[in-house]
């Protein structure tokens, strides 16, 4: 039986897959978008707010996408969303993410406007409903990337 404890191992001497083929993808900050990063990184979610007409864009992009305006703050997000959408991936993914199957894909809105694109965790994929509530969780997945992540508020 395949499990995720030695996939990488069957893929090494199946595929001839080398060590660097597991390395992850990483979100590359942006000057723009470093207050996000650093916020993660002290398990602090934060959205990018245009100070011309309040539009809240995520990701953080250079200027507003609203009113193309580059005067902006930084708010703390309340850390709440619902579940809009979700797949449940179990197979056909890149090497890098194939130990962690089956993994969620989640579509989260926020409170405050912006929807996300996220991962759940911390729950069967088969308790999952939209619209359910969900918090926001920090994952550390590399000493300098925290990725802001989603799990059911419990009942
Ligand atoms: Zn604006």
């Amino acid at each position: 039986m395949i499990t995720n404890m030695n996939i990488r191992e069957i893929l090494k001497q199946k595929l001839g897959c080398k060590d660097e083929d597991f390395d992850r993808p990483m979100p590359v900050p942006a000057p723009w978008s470093m207050p996000f990063w650093d916020a993660a990184r002290k398990r602090k979610l934060v959205l990018k707010k245009c100070t011309c007409c309040g539009h809240i864009d995520h990701p953080p992009y250079l200027y507003c996408t609203s009113c193309s305006e580059e005067e902006c703050e930084w708010i703390e997000a309340s850390g709440k969303a619902t579940l809009y959408a979700y797949a449940v991936n179990v197979y056909g993914v890149p090497f890098a993410f194939m130990e962690d199957l089956p993994y969620v894909l989640a579509l989260v809105d926020l409170p405050e406007g912006p929807r996300m694109i996220s991962n759940i965790v911390g729950c069967d994929p088969k308790d999952l409903k939209n619209g359910m509530e969900l918090k926001v969780v920090f994952d550390d997945v590399s000493p300098e990337i925290t990725l802001p992540k989603w799990k059911p508020v419990s009942k």
